[in-house]
């Protein structure tokens, strides 16, 4: 076992806060890591509401970001609102694990549900949207420590390895997406641990500091001139002659095109996305810096890494190489997100994998919304009353909403260029979404049950 630094003695070790017996005066901040690098706001965002513009976006992460940006390059004036501060959502609370698009579904599953060539179009495009990020970060100079340093997804259970070693060389052929294995006996040049089964390596994937991402976004999009206006939520729109009348308490604007980015803050304010989406929690813990001879043994490719359960967990170094953050579901049985009981479990899943971390301090604890639909397919298109939208990441948003969000702008450009695999979706509703919201920590017991018992 390595002792930890007692520099951070104030705060909860990885053992203690698994126990649940945490000093009551303890240092552990409950809010993103990130933070610390990227506050997020800004002073030069607007204090009053503009009486017109272009386009109005409702939300300020990455899916709105990245269309405002591509929309304010093309000339148009636009004002993104926000209901927190600039980046309030879960585009600033993320695990910077950036991937294709093809994380969610078995490539034969995929080709089950929409039919072998549809399937093949939409992985072809989700390998496009980790092409796409990676190339407005470089083009746009956005400095937030993007390294293609590969995705390490562990194996749980012996016959998962087989079922992901075919899945790896169907997306070959059908996406032609490079991968290799790494069987059990080799695993430790990825991970310090034997608690997998083995597992995948994708080298293309990549990580990045999600709040240094977020705010190179604004700030490109602020030079081309396009205005902030955070800690003001829209209350209603209302379609008028020439456009729609975006109301907020803070004012009213009239915009000609409206584009709803709200994900998995989506709330009763377009009645036809909200029963469309439902919000699921998720969270992180970060250890504060733990020894290099420690962190080099426990990630020693430094990748950003996942499992093969259903209710899984996810886990990463930050980019100083020294922490670790480790991401799961949200603590159900806890009263409040502001306290040590609703992390525990994070605590408990990492030592589990990572037993000589007991000692580890524990700095930061957060978590964030992530939007679901019903087929677990992104979705972007316009409502009926005409708004747009690009909504519903599954909680592997990165790229995913990036590019979403560059799309729907050329769409609303009219451009060719904003056709995607994905506009003739149909956007299915939850059949009872009132029941589906409430049934989530019941879901997701059922799934880890069937994960603890192979079902
Ligand atoms: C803890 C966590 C870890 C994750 N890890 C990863 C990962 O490692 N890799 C990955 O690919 N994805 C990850 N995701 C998912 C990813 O972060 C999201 O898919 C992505 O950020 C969605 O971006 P967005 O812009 O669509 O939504 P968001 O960033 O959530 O922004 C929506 C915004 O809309 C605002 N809003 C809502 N209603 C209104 C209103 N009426 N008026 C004004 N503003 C409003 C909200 O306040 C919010 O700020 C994670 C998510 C969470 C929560």
């Amino acid at each position: 076992m390595t002792s930890m630094p007692n520099t951070a003695s104030s705060y909860p070790s990885a053992r203690e806060l698994g126990s649940g017996r945490i000093k009551s005066h303890h240092a552990l901040a409950y809010r993103p890591y990130w933070w610390d690098a990227a506050p997020g706001g800004s002073d030069e965002n607007l204090k009053t509401v503009p009486k017109n513009c272009d386009v109005a976006i409702v939300g300020s992460g990455f899916t709105g970001f990245s269309a405002a940006l591509t929309l304010a390059r093309a000339g148009r004036s636009v004002s993104v609102f926000e209901r927190g501060r600039a980046g309030f959502g879960a585009s600033t609370r993320n695990g910077g694990q950036v991937g294709s698009g093809n994380q969610k579904f078995r490539v034969k599953t995929l080709i089950d549900l929409r039919g072998r060539r549809k399937a093949e179009e939409m992985l072809r495009e989700g390998t496009r949207m980790l092409e796409y990020i990676a190339t407005l970060i470089e083009t746009e100079k956005i400095d937030c420590h993007f390294r293609r340093n590969g995705r390490f997804r562990a194996a749980v259970r012996a016959e998962h390895y087989e079922a992901m070693a075919a899945d790896m060389r169907d997306l070959k052929e059908v996406a032609g997406v490079e991968s290799f294995m790494v069987p059990k006996a080799e695993q430790t040049s990825e991970l310090g641990t034997d608690a997998f089964f083995g597992g995948s390596v994708l080298p293309n994937d990549a990580s990045l500091h999600p709040g240094l991402y977020h705010a190179g976004l604004m700030q490109r999009f602020a030079e081309a001139g396009g205005q902030v206006v955070d800690h003001t939520g829209v209350t209603n729109i209302e379609p008028v002659a020439g456009g729609f009348r975006v109301r907020s308490k803070r004012g009213e604007t009239l915009a000609r095109n409206v584009l709803i980015a709200s994900n998995g803050y989506t709330d009763a304010l377009v009645p036809e996305l909200r029963c469309r989406i439902v919000p699921v929690g998720s969270a992180i813990i970060a250890t504060g810096e733990i020894p290099e001879a420690l962190y080099s043994r426990l990630l020693p490719k430094n990748r950003v890494y996942g499992n093969t359960n259903r209710v899984f967990y996810y886990f990463r170094g930050a980019p100083d190489a020294r922490r670790i953050l480790w991401g799961g579901r949200v603590g159900r049985l806890s009263l409040s997100k502001n306290s040590p009981q609703a992390y525990r479990h994070l605590a408990q899943d990492m030592l589990r994998v990572f037993p000589d971390l007991g000692s580890a301090p524990i700095t930061h604890a957060w978590d964030g919304t992530i939007g679901y639909t019903y087929d677990e397919i992104p979705h972007l298109g316009k409502t009926a009353a005409g708004m747009h939208y690009a909504i519903g990441y599954c909680g592997t948003g990165v790229s995913r909403a990036t590019y979403f969000g560059n799309k729907i702008a050329l769409q609303m450009l009219e451009r060719a260029e904003g056709r995607t695999s994905f506009d003739d979706l149909a956007f299915p509703a939850f059949p009872a979404h009132a029941i589906a919201q409430r049934a989530v920590p019941f879901v997701e017991a059922w799934y880890r049950l069937r994960d603890t018992a192979n079902m």
